[in-house]
């Protein structure tokens, strides 16, 4: 038998990922899985989700702290610098978008990491689309998509926080901003931007973060991201 980590629940059949939260499951050993037969028979206990409601809530606050911060700021940069175009309004949509994406996902809790991230795939290809749309000034690779890169690493970080045990299920919403970091100084060597400051700080910040998380837990990092897989 198997158990979710996450649920904290034992699964009879031997799926790789818990039907209740998508996380990825763990083989008990032959001792342990003869222990919880004698325990609770052929019915499979349930989780106890109520604890972490409060600090979800918790967190959700910060979040939502953080966007104003960073939205500030965009509003700062957008009026400091030569543009015109008032793009910072966009990325203020943007984060109340992703804001009220979390609010519902996290009350939902099923494959959450997965959800922010086509959450955040979503918002960059979004930003990306108006940029070209109005002439393509650069300004969503140089600064809007890396500060989101910049959340989503935040986030991850929170993440990991609040869910200790598991903090190798978000180790794939890394890879994803990492990647995207990557495409963006693609984009840089080929010409289509000019200012890398930001770009560069969320490759770097990414990476370390990335790489850092792999180092310390190599073990159960290598597993969710063979189960992922299927390798
Ligand atoms: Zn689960």
């Amino acid at each position: 038998m198997n158990r979710c980590p996450n649920c904290n629940v034992i699964l009879y059949h031997h799926p790789q990922v818990c039907p209740l939260c998508h996380s990825v499951t763990e083989e008990t050993d032959p001792e342990q899985s003869e222990h919880f037969a004698q325990l609770f028979g052929e019915p499979a206990p349930y989780p106890n989700a109520r604890g972490r409601n409060k600090l979800l809530r918790f967190i959700l606050k910060l979040v939502l702290f953080v966007f104003v911060v960073a939205e500030v700021i965009m509003i700062v940069i957008n009026y400091y610098t030569a543009v015109t175009y008032p793009w910072s309004v966009i990325t203020g949509f943007s984060f109340l978008y992703i804001y009220l994406f979390l609010v519902y996902w996290i009350s939902h809790d099923s494959g959450f990491a997965a959800k922010v991230g086509l959450q955040m795939l979503i918002t960059m290809v979004f930003l990306y689309e108006i940029d070209a749309f109005n002439g393509m000034r650069g300004w969503s690779l140089q600064w809007a998509i890396p500060s989101i890169i910049l959340l989503g690493d935040g986030l991850v970080f929170l993440l990991m926080l609040l869910n200790r045990s598991r903090w190798q299920s978000y180790l794939l919403l890394l890879l994803l901003l990492g990647i995207c970091s990557l495409v963006i100084m693609i984009l840089f060597t080929v010409g289509k931007i000019h200012n890398v400051v930001l770009p560069l700080i969320s490759l770097l910040v990414t990476s370390l973060y990335f790489f850092g998380t792999l180092l310390c837990g190599w073990k159960s990092a290598g597993r969710e991201l063979s189960r992922r897989f299927h390798i």
